[in-house]
């Protein structure tokens, strides 16, 4: 069993890097964002109780994201691994995750990025409708402006990656999430990353230290 939790600023790579993670060790990557916006979407209990902290850019309740992540790793197909992105996200999620027990090694990647860069990168990101790929008209822009390559989406700007939202992301992001740099790094789990090279370059180093870890 390996828990691969991929930490760092909103836009640092973590949904790009965690679908190739994904595909490449075929662990299931779960994003509580991914999770969120479904709900939001299909307008259920969950999406209608998230919704107002989404748009504000803050976080959901810990006991709703808590219920959200216990569900989903006791399926079946978590039981070699799986890969968690945007959780945890403070250090109250992070306790509660520890109690729930699973055995097995951690590995916590961070990935480092500069303020400047997020910015740049959430901006021009871009995510399919459909079927929720990840686009930067900067750096990996679609064949087709506007349609996703992998299913034919329309692709669409996230809601919360506008300049106000994204400027109350990474307040919060400091404020609650980057403690957990220093909460891994005592706990030895954590490896750093350069998360401002190209995504094939990143993902060569990842692969590197996972592949320390199989
Ligand atoms: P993300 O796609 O990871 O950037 O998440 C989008 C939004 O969903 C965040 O701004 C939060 O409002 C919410 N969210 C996602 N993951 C969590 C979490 N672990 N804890 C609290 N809120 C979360």
């Amino acid at each position: 069993m390996l828990k691969i939790i991929l930490l760092g600023a909103p836009g640092a790579g973590k949904g790009t890097q965690g679908e190739l993670i994904s595909k490449k060790y075929n662990f299931p990557k779960i994003s509580t964002g991914d999770i969120l916006r479904e709900a939001v979407k299909n307008g259920t209990e969950l999406g209608l109780k998230a919704k107002a902290k989404m748009d504000a850019g803050e976080l959901v309740d810990d006991e709703i994201i808590l219920g959200i992540i216990k569900e989903r790793i006791s399926r079946e197909d978590c039981q070699r691994g799986f890969i968690l992105d945007g959780f945890p996200r403070n250090i109250n999620q992070a306790e509660e995750f520890e109690k729930i027990g699973i055995e097995g090694k951690e590995l916590v990647l961070y990935f480092d990025i500069s303020d400047e860069e997020i910015i740049k990168r959430l901006s021009s990101r871009r995510v399919c409708s459909k079927c929720g790929a990840i686009y930067s008209l900067l750096i990996s822009p679609p064949k087709k402006e506007g349609i996703c390559d992998k299913c034919g989406g329309k692709l669409i700007q996230r809601e919360d990656d506008t300049p106000e939202v994204i400027k109350k992301r990474l307040e919060v992001y400091k404020a609650q999430t980057f403690p957990l740099i220093e909460f891994y790094k005592k706990q030895g789990s954590l490896r750093k990353i350069n998360a401002e090279g190209d995504i094939e370059e990143i993902f060569a180093s990842v692969c590197d230290i996972i592949g320390q870890y199989l």
